[in-house]
């Protein structure tokens, strides 16, 4: 027997050219191999009759050949090679390009089983190239239900098919991890059978049975690994906090806060109580007012004596945080320190220095947060930001600043409530779900170029009403042969044509950090009238005397990225609008599109973003810090997902220390899961 971790260099038929195909497929172990699992089938198990064959449906059918096959010359390079066959039903002409050898196997008399499509170029039935099997030989290529597995140049599927086969036939497939009660109770196949069927299934619902088990199995090991994390968690330990009055920050504070605002501080207070460390997640919609929970969360830690972290995912966002909580926590004697990446080596080094001493009490940062060498003299609070950017090895990184520091998780995405359930498995929640007072609904128009001018009047309108306006582009430069709006371009367009008069300014991810601050600082104090932007902007930046987003070429972003963006505005008292230009005109689109002037419930808007584009763009493939699932896809495997959830819970639960025979495999599976999640983050 062969081992799961040989190299697939071992099979038959796999040498150096072939592994490296295989390679780019990041197949290099016979475990690699067995679960490279097919994207589809083809049922071949039917066998039809001739008559019935339809026009370019590809189909089995039993015929003897009436002929002996006859190949005809036509040029240098081009042989046709032709045969009739027929069954009790119908004749058929069977055409064969190049392929004498193939073609003149096919003896006169006998029957075969054949599989392919009849075409309805000509008159009568004709077909090109079927695949055919006598009726003695194994059901290979018909007669069965025929996996059809994602492929790269020079790698036909047939190659595939066999290198799998006889991985399977050499090495046993990996190692059972869902425990036997819990595969009764949601009637999943074992493992064995299913790797077994995934590949070579004997019917269709068999190949439905083999996936739905992957599937479960996958959400089963990244949800039983957060449970094991959360179960972990729960035996440390953290001091108790004694003091929670909160009377000296509610007088700083320039407003009343929103019930849903003092409900979250209080199941803070709550945890920070109780000598564990807390491991919440604050989930509320744009504008909510996550950052006043943060910084009374904040001011508790110390209070108490500790130090506490705020990370964001973006340099202007930590530089805002760092602006709005340095104004709201000096003048009660905190001290306030910033540290971002783009920050000139001494300013890092003196920030870091204030950091270890204990001087800085709260430090608002970017990554540069979690590098080795910024160390805290006692962190006992770690807030991250819009925490759907972080990964859950940033979340351990900065804790791992502390001594089990308690954890704040704000979540700015109103994410799916599955996906939350999934990303967040391992945290409590608490749900803003109230604006603060007096905030009106966004106004939303998706509009065509014919709208342009009455757009730029819009625009003016706003500016002369002391307002300013965000306008979105898709991209930063100019780039050839795509034709979308290219910040750069579109800046001097508006401030050489269309609005000479105005103060138009310019932000975008490539320009320096310390250019970014001054071109928003400027916009912040309201020292520009039009700010261009790329989707630098996308994340918390807090300008509430802007009342106007004009979104160019919308159809370019998901829904939850432009319900972002609109939350950058109707952040103050006056009326605020949202129009999206696209002039993309399928209907798909504009339906999309106009769902989002429909509605502004975030979480309704997140559901349809993941409903029609799936979990990947939703976060950007990279940023979700989620596994890539091999079979599960998130938006339709919902089910499955609750059920796993449900069932690693209770593995967790009932079995403390999880003696089952499965769980040793299981641990390995989680380690190997986290490992490789971790590696593909930043
Ligand atoms: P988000 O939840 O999107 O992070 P912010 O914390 O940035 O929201 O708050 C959005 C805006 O609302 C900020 O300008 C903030 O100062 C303001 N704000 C927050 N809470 C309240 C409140 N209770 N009453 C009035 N304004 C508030
Ligand atoms: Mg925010």
């Amino acid at each position: 027997m062969a081992k799961l971790s040989d190299p697939i260099t071992i099979l038959k038929g796999i040498g150096p050219t072939k592994a490296k195909q295989f390679a780019t497929l990041n197949i290099f172990t016979l475990e690699d191999l067995i679960c490279h699992f097919p994207r589809g089938y083809e049922d071949r198990t039917k066998i039809v009759p001739i008559e019935k064959l339809e026009v370019d449906v590809p189909a089995c059918f039993k015929a003897m050949v009436m002929n002996t096959p006859r190949t005809s010359h036509i040029r240098k390079g081009l042989d046709i090679t032709k045969v009739q066959v027929a069954d009790h039903t119908a004749r058929l002409t069977l055409t064969f390009f190049n392929q004498k050898f193939t073609a003149d196997q096919l003896q006169y008399g006998k029957e075969y089983i054949f599989y392919g499509a009849v075409s309805g170029d000509f008159i009568g039935y004709n077909m090109t190239s079927p695949v055919f099997e006598s009726l003695d030989s194994p059901p290979v290529t018909t007669r069965r239900v025929l996996p059809v597995y994602p492929l790269t140049a020079g790698l036909s599927n047939a190659a595939v098919v066999k290198a799998v086969a006889q991985a399977l036939a050499i090495c046993d497939p990996p190692r059972e991890i869902i425990p036997e009660q819990v595969r009764q109770e949601f009637g999943i196949l074992p493992a064995d059978r299913a790797y077994y069927a995934i590949h070579q299934p004997a019917s269709m619902e068999e190949a439905e049975m083999a996936k739905k088990r992957l599937i479960f199995e996958e959400f089963f090991v990244f949800s039983a690994g957060l449970s094991l994390m959360r179960a972990a968690r729960a035996l440390k330990k953290a001091p108790a906090y004694e003091k929670t009055d909160l009377t000296q920050f509610y007088n700083v504070l320039p407003f009343t806060l929103t019930g849903a605002q003092n409900r979250a501080i209080a199941e803070i207070a709550a945890d920070l109580r109780r000598g564990a460390p807390m491991n919440r997640l604050v989930q509320g919609d744009v504008g909510s007012g996550k950052t006043m929970v943060a910084a009374a969360a904040a001011y508790m830690a110390i209070q108490n004596g500790h130090q506490a972290a705020m990370m964001a995912p973006t340099e202007i966002l930590a530089e805002q945080h760092f602006a709005s909580l340095s104004k709201l926590l000096t003048p009660l004697g905190i001290a306030v320190e910033l540290l971002t990446g783009s920050q000139t080596v001494k300013q890092k080094r003196v920030a870091r220095e204030r950091i270890e001493s204990g001087q800085a009490q709260l430090v608002v940062g970017t990554h540069a947060l979690v590098s080795e060498a910024t160390v805290f003299a006692d962190l006992g609070l770690v807030i991250t930001d819009e925490q759907h950017r972080f990964g859950v090895s940033q979340r351990a990184a900065l804790t791992g600043k502390g001594q089990d520091p308690h954890l704040l998780v704000m979540s700015a995405t109103p994410i799916p409530r599955t996906l939350a359930l999934l990303l967040y498995g391992d945290l409590e929640v608490s749900i803003l779900d109230e604006l603060p007072p007096g905030r009106e609904p966004v106004d939303t128009f998706l509009v065509d170029e014919s709208y342009r001018a009455r757009i730029n009047a819009f625009i003016r309108k706003h500016v002369s009403e002391g307002h300013q306006c965000f306008v979105v582009c898709p991209a930063v430069e100019e780039n050839e042969g795509l034709d979308i709006k290219a910040a750069e371009v579109w800046a001097e367009t508006l401030k050489q044509k269309v609005f000479p008069d105005l103060r138009i300014a310019l932000l975008h991810g490539q320009m320096k950090g310390a250019e970014k601050e001054s071109v928003m600082g400027d916009f912040a104090r309201g020292d520009a009238d039009v700010l261009v932007a790329t989707t630098v902007i996308e994340v918390g930046v807090d300008v509430p005397n802007a009342t106007l987003m004009v979104v160019e070429d919308a159809d370019r972003f998901g829904l939850s990225q432009l319900h972002q963006l609109r939350g950058r505005v109707g952040r103050g008292k006056a009326k605020s609008y949202c129009v999206l230009f696209s002039n993309n005109k399928n209907p798909e689109t504009r339906q999309r599109l106009q769902a989002l002037c429909k509605t502004t419930d975030g979480f309704q808007i997140a559901e349809e973003d993941l409903r029609l584009r799936g979990p990947g763009d939703f976060f950007g493939a990279r940023q979700s810090g989620l596994p890539a699932f091999r079979v599960a896809n998130l938006s339709v495997d919902l089910q499955t997902l609750k059920a796993a959830q449900q069932a690693s819970a209770k593995w967790i639960d009932s079995s403390g220390t999880a003696n089952t025979p499965e769980s040793e495999a299981l641990r390995q599976r989680i380690a190997g899961l986290f490992a490789r999640t971790d590696g593909t983050m930043n």
